[in-house]
């Protein structure tokens, strides 16, 4: 989408904004699907935790995916948005055995990744169809708050693991039907990841009754030009050779899934704030904006890099700013960056705002919460309203201390 559509839907929706070009979400499943289409059963369960959105869960459900899930409110998000209970996976961790038999009740497909939960469960509802999620301890990605392969990671049963599974499923007789990796975020080496993918096939190869393989997600995209990204189209070639080759081993068809999260739609949002305050020091000049990492907190959590334009002066000369939140914390979106000169009243763009930023925005400061727009059809579509005081104390319980009973002396 046009930088121009971005300043006009701030000036009609207000700021800070987030914005989410429907376009670039379907180009990036379709890409997937283009890039796997040489599979008999693919399946794309979008994760819904990246942008939990319910317009954005209703526009993927339309391109024809599935969900995944991680909470059973996740789980009732993606009932309301009109998905079938059969397109959700449900991959909690350390949650409640009454969680995950509530959220098996509702029909929809369960991922257990704890040998003790599946023991109990097991032995409670043996009929009832359970994916497993396999560690395959294979480091696949950069950043280690969000790889969770390893072998310290607390996700997944260790497949150092498998005879003691496997005993509990021949005691229990439960019916495995799926088995899992997520192996965590920005996976650059295909090598890595189809290294991962035989130990997966070869703890399939246990199991006689599975529909499906899932092999999570990790697709790395771009945060700046050049930037290193998965090559989705050369995994889509090489794993849909090897997967075929084991479907036929197997001796029947199984489903390929995936469960991409910030692949399908970090490129398509753009977070949008405006310029309160420019502040020269004697070191820098900050840009201060409405917003802060109560509303997009993954550089301050990360260190995650969202690149930063200027949209009122794009043509502008180029000066070098520290792009500053109103938290009073140390609170940076981005140090030292070459940005268009700035003015007071601008109006800045962060790009690959769409995963994980508004999904992990807070009320911190007692601040509201910022409006969704959805891009659809040259049009922006409002998602979600801005939010209001009325937000902030709706569930606060405000005593009268007038009325409690003195104790007594
Ligand atoms: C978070 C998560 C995903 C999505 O990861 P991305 O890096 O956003 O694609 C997929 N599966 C599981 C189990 C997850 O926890």
């Amino acid at each position: 989408m046009e930088t121009t559509h971005l300043l006009q839907l701030a000036e009609e929706f207000g700021s800070p904004l987030y914005v989410y070009d429907a376009a670039k979400i379907e180009a990036q499943y379709n890409r997937l699907t283009t890039a796997f289409s040489k599979v008999n059963g693919l399946r794309i369960n979008y994760a819904v935790k990246a942008l939990s959105n319910i317009s954005v869960l209703k526009f993927l459900k339309q391109l024809g995916s599935g969900l995944d899930t991680v909470s059973i409110q996740e789980v009732q998000l993606g009932l309301m948005a009109g998905y079938a209970p059969e397109k959700i996976i449900y991959t909690p961790n350390g949650v409640s055995m009454e969680e995950i038999e509530e959220v098996a009740a509702l029909g929809v497909q369960i991922n257990i990744d704890n040998l003790s939960i599946l023991e109990q469960f097991g032995a409670k509802h043996p009929s009832t169809p359970v994916c497993i999620r396999i560690n395959p301890h294979v480091m696949a990605g950069g950043n280690s708050n969000i790889s969770v392969g390893h072998i310290d990671s607390k996700f997944g049963i260790s497949i150092h693991q498998m005879p003691h599974l496997l005993r509990i499923v021949e005691n229990t007789g439960m019916h495995i039907n799926g088995i899992h990796m997520h192996t965590g975020s920005d996976i650059l080496d295909i090598e890595v990841f189809l290294y991962a993918a035989e130990i997966l096939f070869k703890a399939a190869s246990n199991f006689k009754e599975l529909d499906f393989i899932d092999f999570g997600s990790g697709f790395k995209v771009p945060y700046k030009k050049d930037d290193i990204q998965t090559n989705v189209e050369e995994l889509g070639k090489k794993l849909t050779k090897r997967f075929n080759s084991f479907c036929k081993e197997y001796g029947r068809d199984l489903t390929l899934c995936f469960e991409p999260g910030k692949f399908l739609v970090s490129e398509a949002g753009y977070f949008l704030a405006r310029v309160n305050v420019v502040k020269q020091t004697t070191s820098t000049v900050f840009a201060g904006i409405d917003s802060g990492f109560n509303h997009l907190i993954r550089p301050m959590l990360y260190g995650s890099y969202h690149h930063i334009e200027n949209l009122s002066n794009p043509k502008g000369k180029e000066r070098f700013y520290s792009v500053v939140g109103y938290i009073c914390e140390t609170d940076t979106f981005g140090s030292n960056r070459r940005i268009a000169e700035i003015k007071e009243g601008d109006i800045l763009c962060f790009r690959n705002a769409g995963a994980y930023c508004f999904s992990m925005a807070s009320n911190y400061n007692s601040r509201t919460r910022p409006a969704e727009v959805l891009w659809l059809n040259g049009k922006g579509h409002l998602i979600r309203e801005r939010e209001t005081f009325d937000d902030i104390i709706r569930r606060q319980v405000v005593l009268d201390f007038d009325a409690v009973p003195a104790l007594a002396e």
